[in-house]
């Protein structure tokens, strides 16, 4: 079985360096914000290009914190309109409502699943003060465009860059674009732990003093609490493992552009939509994808899934079910975002990952490949 995604295989890879950093941490004494975390918020900080990178708990943590010392800062408040796309993962929207912000859902553009700076103008009213832009399967969305919108209507730009380590466009990375940045090192993203862990990244000096402070208890000083704030914080052992794993960053990056112009170039059913176009070349040289997803549309998804699954090949589906019809989110189950309702139930995510041996690959196509066989005869 080709498994969706192998995180043995990626971390056994660096298994030498990962016990090497594990034993400095274990043999240090020193376990919470201290010279690894440190050492990691420099490293990660200068990969991204901003003045700041923050280390915190988790991704979440990250976007939850940024919008909270928005507010002790006096640049949100309660009920203030949050623009955010319809069709992200859920944890964008939850961080909005957790600040009791109100998210307004705005439907993606269908082909590149992100924010479409037309549309996103079109929601924005007196009430709007920030964007939480997503760069969704590890696409930046169009930033420039989005940026000279935010400059012009006076908002806030919050990046969901949990997706989207090193992904660039115009030589600026994800993270340092918008105002502040929220990135999540869970096992499974483009940069990844082992365990839970997630980073701010920001230009902003008083932002990033601000967040430090709420995510150690609201304290700049140790004994003195200006916030009501909350314990989220980067541990010395993940930040240690982190710093192995960001070395290798961009060759992995390097590697999943190849697999997915492989994929593109030679996926020719007519079942299969393939998320973007252009040749060959194109595609292993834009910057702007890091591909942390590689996701197809069909609209024969259950019978495309069950295809592969029998040809030994793991898919997944992000997501099934969009944020406003989930039951958290019951009030809005009667909304209708069409956009994010048809990706909902036609997406499909094939697998990609730095580990992947050309071998897979082809595998993964010939099996997308025989697919319009199988789809012509039932058919037919
Ligand atoms: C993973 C993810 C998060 C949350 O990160 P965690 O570290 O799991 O809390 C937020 N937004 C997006 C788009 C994600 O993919």
């Amino acid at each position: 079985m080709i498994p969706f995604l192998d995180l043995k295989s990626i971390n056994v890879k660096h298994r030498a360096d990962l016990i090497e950093a594990a034993t400095r941490v274990i043999d240090s004494g020193w376990y919470i914000q201290g010279q690894e975390h440190q050492a990691f918020e420099q490293e990660f900080a200068t990969y991204c290009g901003t003045q700041h990178c923050i280390g915190v708990a988790n991704g979440l943590d990250a976007l939850i914190l940024t919008l909270r010392a928005w507010k002790e800062m006096g640049k949100l408040s309660e009920g203030d309109e949050v623009i955010v796309p319809a069709n992200t993962y859920i944890a964008s929207i939850l961080a909005i409502t957790e600040n009791r912000l109100k998210p307004v859902l705005v439907d993606p553009d269908p082909h590149t699943y992100n924010l479409c700076p037309a549309s996103l103008e079109k929601h924005i009213t007196a009430k709007t003060k920030a964007i939480l832009v997503v760069h969704l399967y590890g696409q930046l969305a169009p930033m420039p465009q989005i940026m000279a919108l935010a400059e012009a209507h006076d908002l806030l730009v919050l990046e969901d860059s949990a997706q989207a380590h090193g992904a660039e466009i115009e030589g600026k990375k994800a993270g340092n674009w918008g105002h502040a940045s929220g990135f999540s090192f869970y096992p499974g993203k483009n940069l990844g732990a082992l365990g839970d862990a997630g980073a701010v990244t920001t230009n902003d000096d008083q932002l990033a003093q601000t967040i430090r402070a709420i995510g150690n208890y609201g304290s700049h000083k140790k004994y003195e609490n200006l916030y009501q704030g909350v314990n989220s914080r980067l541990d010395e052992m993940q930040a240690a493992l982190l710093r192995v794993k960001l070395k290798h960053l961009d060759a992995d990056t390097q590697r999943r552009r190849e697999i997915a112009a492989a994929y593109s170039t030679a996926i020719s059913s007519p079942a299969i939509q393939l998320p973007a176009q252009g040749t060959e070349s194109d595609i292993a040289n834009d910057l702007s994808h890091v591909w942390h997803l590689y996701v197809i549309q069909t609209s024969q998804r259950e019978q495309l899934q069950r295809h592969l699954h029998e040809h030994g090949i793991a898919t997944m589906i992000h997501y099934p079910i969009p944020p406003h019809k989930q039951q958290a989110y019951q009030d809005w189950n009667h909304q209708s975002y069409p956009v994010s309702e048809h990706i909902h139930s036609n997406v499909l995510s094939l697998p990609i990952s730095p580990v992947m041996t050309d071998e897979q690959v082809q595998k993964v196509i010939a099996a997308c490949n025989t697919f319009v066989d199988h789809y012509t005869m039932t058919q037919g």
